[in-house]
């Protein structure tokens, strides 16, 4: 440990987006007496509701961001499209946890791809598509159905669309506008799961337990922790996220997500280089959060022990769903999080509710 780690207490954390996730990375920056600095587009952003200073300008406002930046100690990140010159401006004169490079890896699904596929871990089949010369190649090599998704800017199932055909192919790259894009072979899985890690200054890394994800329309509903695998597939897991963190040479979090064939077999589908939304469980049911974990990795403090105390299911709250919030909050073992979004809209991520469980250990049915 070098005498300037960690940093001490009264430090500013900055943090690049205004979203839930940097709320509640903001709230656990709170816990170990840091202040934080939310750069975010929007105002009233439910990160900036719960931080010390908020600045209110289009991440592409490089003069905003350099403001920001010599304001902070050490910056981080809780969206993934901040662009990347301006994470670049922030560089010149703080810190940014991850780097830059890791966001720029995981911005976009070819780089990401070619990047997991480089470090010898499997994805599903997968071609990029720039034209419409490129159809039948991409076609032939990812098999029927397969799913074709914008190579940017795509989340929460957005900027996708299931190809059953070849023949349709043309008309789903209209869908997605044409766009740069990746046609990845669509994956038969028994389960989907994430795994959460988080690595140091020096290296070191902790990893939560494998999750269970259920998505519906490309979104996350419910996680449960912890995923009902064998202890060897969840060692799998787990090597995978370290093998991935160490190959970003990445200081902070990182979840993989991961398809389970019924063969066993892992097939990385995504990696995400900051908090997300299959780790939230960890604020109720561990000591030391994801959250925590991300600030205490990017102060350079010692990586907390990332070990549960209970089992969890963690179910998102959409839209209006979460109207039903007076209500969960008077379940017994229910942990409830609201994200301060006044604006109910369909699709929306109103807030999350934990169910804890006493510990056991994984039923494994795989
Ligand atoms: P993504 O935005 O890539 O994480 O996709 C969101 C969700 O869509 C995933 O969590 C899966 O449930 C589903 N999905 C994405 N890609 C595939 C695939 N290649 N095969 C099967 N399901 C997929």
């Amino acid at each position: 440990m070098t005498p300037d780690r960690p940093f001490p207490p009264g430090s500013v954390v900055g943090i690049l987006g205004g979203g839930q996730l940097g709320r509640m990375t903001a709230m656990a920056a709170a816990k170990l007496g840091y202040r934080c600095h939310v750069l975010s587009p929007d105002a009233g952003a439910p990160a900036a509701e719960v931080a010390v200073s908020a600045t209110t300008a289009p991440y592409e406002d490089l003069e905003s961001a350099r403001n920001f930046a010599a304001s902070v100690d050490v910056a981080t990140f809780e969206f993934e499209n901040v662009p990347l010159d301006t994470l670049a401006a922030v560089e010149e004169l703080a810190p940014v946890r991850p780097s830059a490079e890791a966001l720029r890896v995981s911005q976009d699904r070819a780089i990401e791809k070619a990047f997991i596929n480089g470090l010898g871990i499997a994805t599903a089949p997968w071609a990029e598509i720039r034209s419409a010369d490129d159809f039948e190649a991409a076609a032939a090599r990812t098999g029927s159905p397969a799913i074709l998704k914008t190579a940017r800017f795509g989340y929460d199932g957005k900027g996708q669309v299931r190809v059953d055909s070849p023949r349709l192919l043309a008309q789903a790259w209209r869908t997605v506008g044409e766009e740069r894009a990746v046609l990845e072979g669509a994956v038969a899985f028994e389960r989907e799961i994430s795994v959460t890690v988080a690595r140091g200054l020096e290296g070191e890394t902790a990893a939560y337990v494998p999750v269970e994800n259920l998505h519906r329309d490309g979104i996350l509903r419910v996680t449960t922790a912890p995923a009902a695998i064998s202890s060897a597939l969840a060692g799998e897991a787990a090597g995978v996220a370290h093998r991935l963190a160490a190959g970003l040479d990445l200081f902070g979090l990182l979840t993989v997500e991961m398809f389970v064939t019924r063969a066993g077999d892992i097939l990385v589908n995504e990696i995400a280089p900051r908090p997300h939304n299959s780790g939230h469980w960890t604020i109720d049911a561990c000591a030391i959060s994801q959250f925590e974990q991300l600030v205490r990795a990017v102060t350079g403090h010692s990586l907390g022990d990332p070990a549960r105390h209970s089992n969890a299911v963690m179910t998102n709250l959409i839209g209006e769903e979460a109207k039903a919030w007076a209500a969960i909050a008077g379940e017994p073992g229910a942990c409830l999080h609201l994200y301060g979004k006044t604006d109910i809209r369909p699709g929306r991520k109103m807030g999350h509710v934990t169910r804890l469980t006493p510990f056991q250990e994984p039923a494994a049915s795989v």
